[in-house]
């Protein structure tokens, strides 16, 4: 079930004595005459979904509670605040439930208190939800909706959708992947950080194709190497990329956690969307070209954070290797686990310490026409790395699925058909091939002829002083011979 649907059911618990409209959508002339029963009957004290129809509008109001002859509309929202989009639902419901006769009194939004944290008694659902009375803004918007709805009937009775420009503000809508098909495959939305006002420069230029920008128009850095690696197909690589990796090993460790941000707590002394980390996948590659693998994956039924920390800091100890991250994530998370466990902090801080981040390598200093504009690794790893495939995983294929797939096991709601065994195998498989792909970004960056797809050689690369030389040759080799295990492997599996 949908998080928004969840937390919806549970809100109807905080006016007990309600009463349910149960009837589907396409049931709506019966839930309308149940609702108007309701609101005649004197010892009706709340009604959940109740249904309303004017102007040629229905609407079902989450909760409409009694107070005398009046009423109270709550719209509950799985949000820690109100969103504009919830003040013009809500006109639209007022309007509706006036033009329906009923007296409103107030109106405003349920959503989730993001100040609530969950004690030892369990959760408080009084406390839990919080109340934005939003009457006042509605009386601001209210003289538009007769208009707004008039105009919205409008386009519905057009044979053909209104022909409007895609801007950024589009991102996020369901009709995206719609509006933007006859795009080119290069289109302008791709360029990293494409701010609001240049793409509107772009669309007054008439200009779509990443590849017809004119080269005097304003770009960022990044943006003018996507749009250089477009027109002449090469791949960019920095001059300086040799250099930013001297000291990321190998021999180097490779971490990644999962964490979620669950709405309602799971565990004491936790608030709404506070995010916990519950697995982390580690790679380390030594000297010679050997890979180890530890992981760990929480069971869900206990507040994870301390074995999660507990489990890193001892599989990390007596090793002293960088640990190669991608993004700032892991360090904020081991930050917050300092603070949270301070008899931690010595294990812990020497991890933080040994912390060195990709993703500003990677974007600095190469740019692959098959990032398509992205620097997650999910971008980056298959195309420096064809071997990496990510559409091999089932069910878990990206952080947000991860998040939620390990949600319901802990709140032991799982989908219909799934298991709690194999959403843990899809969860470990999923964790395991992202620092997988970080062992071959990096042998990637510093291996690879960008040119002819075959090694350099070492002379070729080294020209750096003598220190820096060494370490990064020691680095070189052990990932040549770590490349040497791997066709080894793929050649005895063949065989
Ligand atoms: S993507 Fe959404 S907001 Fe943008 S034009 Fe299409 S329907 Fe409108």
């Amino acid at each position: 079930m949908a998080v928004g649907t969840y937390i919806g059911e549970i809100a109807r618990g905080v006016f007990p004595g309600g009463t349910l409209i149960d009837e589907p959508p396409w049931e709506h002339a019966q839930a309308l005459t149940r609702t108007r029963k309701l609101v005649e009957d004197k010892e009706t004290t709340a009604i959940f979904e109740a249904a309303f129809e004017h102007d040629g509008v229905r609407t079902r109001v989450d909760i409409l509670e009694r107070d005398g002859n009046r009423w109270h509309i709550h719209e509950v929202k799985s949000s820690s605040s109100v969103k504009p989009e919830h003040v013009t639902d809500l006109t639209i419901q007022v309007h509706v439930l006036l033009g329906s006769g009923i007296d409103v009194a107030s109106a405003g939004i349920m959503h989730v208190n993001k100040h609530y944290v969950r004690g030892e008694e369990g959760l408080n659902w009084q406390q839990y939800f919080a109340r934005t009375d939003l009457s006042d803004e509605l009386n601001e918007t209210f003289v538009d909706v007769p208009d707004e709805i008039s105009n919205h009937f409008d386009i519905l009775n057009r044979d053909a959708a209104p022909d409007i420009e895609m801007t950024s503000s589009c991102k996020g809508c369901d009709y995206w992947g719609l509006c933007s098909a006859d795009k080119p495959e290069h289109w302008v939305e791709a360029l990293p950080n494409l701010s609001p006002r240049k793409w509107g420069e772009l669309a007054a230029l008439n200009i779509e194709d990443i590849r017809d920008i004119p080269d005097d128009f304003p770009l960022t850095k990044t943006q003018d190497r996507m749009r250089q690696v477009l027109i002449n197909g090469e791949t960019y690589v920095s001059s300086g990329l040799w250099k930013s990796l001297k000291g990321l090993g190998p021999p180097a460790a490779y971490l990644d956690f999962e964490t979620m941000a669950p709405a309602i707590p799971l565990y004491i002394g936790t608030h709404p969307y506070q995010k916990i980390p519950f697995q982390w996948s580690l790679h380390q590659l030594d000297a010679f070209g050997n890979l180890f693998h530890n992981e760990f994956l929480a069971i869900g039924d206990d507040d994870p954070r301390r074995s999660f920390s507990e489990g890193l800091i001892s599989v990390l100890e007596g090793s002293n290797e960088p640990i190669l991250v991608y993004s700032s994530f892991e360090r904020t998370t081991l930050n917050d686990m300092i603070k949270l466990f301070p008899d931690l902090k010595v294990g812990l801080l020497s991890i933080v310490d040994r912390l060195k981040d990709l993703l500003p390598i990677v974007r600095g200093h190469i740019y692959h026409k098959d990032f398509r504009g992205k620097f997650s690794i999910k971008n980056v790893a298959p195309a420096l790395a064809p071997h990496v495939d990510y559409s091999e995983l089932e069910g878990v294929a990206d952080g947000l699925a991860a998040s939620t797939a390990f949600e319901r096991i802990a709140y032991g709601k799982l989908g219909k058909g799934e298991s709690v065994p194999e959403l843990r195998a899809s969860l470990l498989k999923y964790c395991k091939l992202d620092t997988l792909a970080m062992v071959e970004v990096h042998r990637a960056l510093m291996t690879s002829d960008w040119e002819n797809d075959e090694f350099y050689h070492l002379t070729d690369y080294i020209d750096e002083k003598e220190k820096t030389k060494q370490t990064l040759k020691r680095g070189l080799l052990a990932f040549l011979n770590y490349v040497e295990k791997i066709e080894y492997e793929k050649l005895s599996k063949s065989e």
